[in-house]
């Protein structure tokens, strides 16, 4: 009987398998066709300083309007585009529309006479640096879009920067071009400490995972403090995501994190939302012009 059952458990697993196999192959699919037919889109989340909460940037985020599937978290399906190499496409795409959109935000800001510079983050993923036209096809879009690289930050998370010397390349690369570079989800990789003495980057981006349970759990809070003070003893501004309350944002405030962004402030926001978000802190700040 325990072997006819253990065949029917296997049956099972095998017929999970081939599931889980279609549905990616679907899933694949449907990126392509979605890239051809224009579903994606990118929202804009407002980066804060802590001290005064005014605007000092946007992070792209990507979003999928799929017909078939609704609306698509990135989390859903950017794995899957790594791994087909779909991400390298898709990337592309976002690099243009974001710088695009940094030129729009620049000429609004310019418009109103905001005296602020503004950034655009752009996440990269790590196969994206594997492609020999990536730096060909940034410069482009910043060429095309009047854009400076001084403007835009590359977000790249720890698990690119496993991928060892090439990584290690890419970066540098990036910032002798002039482009910042900003290591995303700091402490919740795989990477030790020690990679942080050998790549140069202009940011920390604290996870939000830390943010969440620092009013939670005390070592929370140790463990992110430390690496607020580490940052800042490296001479690298922090970068918290994930703020929704006052809470958060106090007790991140007197740890010494210069830049916040969370729901506390605002939401990611499409072009249109961005521009009165944008257009809000004219009143809020009363800047002269
Ligand atoms: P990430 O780069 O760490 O982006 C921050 C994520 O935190 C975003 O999720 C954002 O919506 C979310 N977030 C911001 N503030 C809050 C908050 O206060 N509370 C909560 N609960 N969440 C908050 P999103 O947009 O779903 O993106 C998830 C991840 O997908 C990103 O994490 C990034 O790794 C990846 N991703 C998004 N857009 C792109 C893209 O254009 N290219 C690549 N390669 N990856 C992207
Ligand atoms: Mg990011
Ligand atoms: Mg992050
Ligand atoms: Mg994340």
């Amino acid at each position: 009987v325990s072997r006819s059952v253990s065949r029917l458990l296997e049956a099972d697993a095998i017929a999970k398998q081939k599931h889980e196999a279609l549905d990616r192959l679907r899933l694949e699919s449907d990126l392509k066709q979605g890239l051809q037919e224009g579903q994606f889109q990118l929202h804009f989340q407002p980066i804060v300083n802590m001290l005064d909460r005014q605007l000092v940037g946007f992070e792209s985020l990507i979003r999928w309007h799929s017909p078939n599937r609704g609306l698509v978290r990135p989390d859903v399906f950017i794995g899957i585009a790594e791994e087909t190499s779909l991400i390298v496409p898709i990337g592309r795409w976002v690099i243009e529309q974001a710088c695009k959109h940094l030129s729009l935000f620049k000429k609004q800001l310019e418009k109103h006479r905001f005296p602020q510079a503004l950034f655009m983050s752009i996440n990269i993923s790590g196969r994206q640096f594997q492609d020999p036209h990536f730096f060909n096809h940034l410069l482009e879009a910043i060429k095309e879009t009047c854009t400076s690289p001084k403007d835009i930050k590359l977000e790249v998370t720890e698990r690119t920067l496993m991928q060892g010397a090439s990584a290690l390349h890419m970066i540098n690369k990036s910032r002798k071009l002039g482009f910042q570079v900003a290591l995303d989800d700091f402490g919740t990789g795989y990477s030790s400490l020690s990679y942080l003495s050998r790549f140069e980057v202009d940011n920390l981006k604290v996870d939000q995972s830390f943010v969440r349970n620092m009013n939670k759990d005390r070592k929370v809070q140790v463990i992110t403090k430390a690496i607020i003070d580490m940052a800042m003893g490296m001479g690298l501004p922090s970068i918290a995501e994930g703020i929704e309350t006052e809470g958060d944002f106090e007790t991140l405030k007197q740890m010494g994190c210069e830049f916040g962004q969370g729901y506390l402030f605002a939401k990611p926001l499409s072009y249109p939302q961005a521009i009165s978000y944008l257009l809000k802190q004219k009143e809020t700040y009363g800047f002269t012009g």
